[in-house]
């Protein structure tokens, strides 16, 4: 084979790896700096403040009604939260309700800041919670 057809075909492979390189540095780049994007996650993860609480007078008192600030009767998995969550925003919290989203559909007076407030269907459930500083999922 001639010389300069090899030399040819030598020079070509170089280029083609250094514009495959190229591009794939540019998608890989293109990807992170969007992966970074706020828009494109659907969720953000805030470190909380979680307690629980029941429907009972201890825990409620005369708000112990059966009744959410939000209309919705106190039952099932439902997270009360400070206003700056609107009710409905979805929320997951590890060890509640298999970690699987819950509504937002209650506030409480001392649900300020990164407070949550996870509610259970019994005063023992909710004593056995306690309180915990997690992460939890905010879904947007
Ligand atoms: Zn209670």
């Amino acid at each position: 084979m001639d010389i300069r057809i090899k030399i040819f075909i030598a020079l070509s492979a170089v280029v083609l790896l250094c514009v495959s390189l190229g591009i794939a540095i540019g998608v890989q780049y293109m990807l992170i700096k969007d992966g970074g994007r706020d828009k494109d996650v659907p969720f953000t993860i805030v470190e909380m403040d979680v307690s629980a609480y029941c429907p009972c007078e201890l825990c409620c008192g005369k708000f112990a009604d059966g009744v959410t600030a939000s209309g919705r009767p106190a039952e099932g998995f439902l997270v009360a939260a400070p206003p700056e969550y609107p009710f409905g925003t979805w929320m997951s919290i590890e060890g509640y309700a298999g970690g699987l989203p819950v509504p937002v559909l209650d506030r409480g007076g001392v649900i300020k800041g990164n407070k949550l407030d996870l509610l259970f269907d019994s005063h023992e459930a909710a004593l056995e919670w306690g309180r915990k500083t997690i992460k939890v999922k905010v879904w947007k």
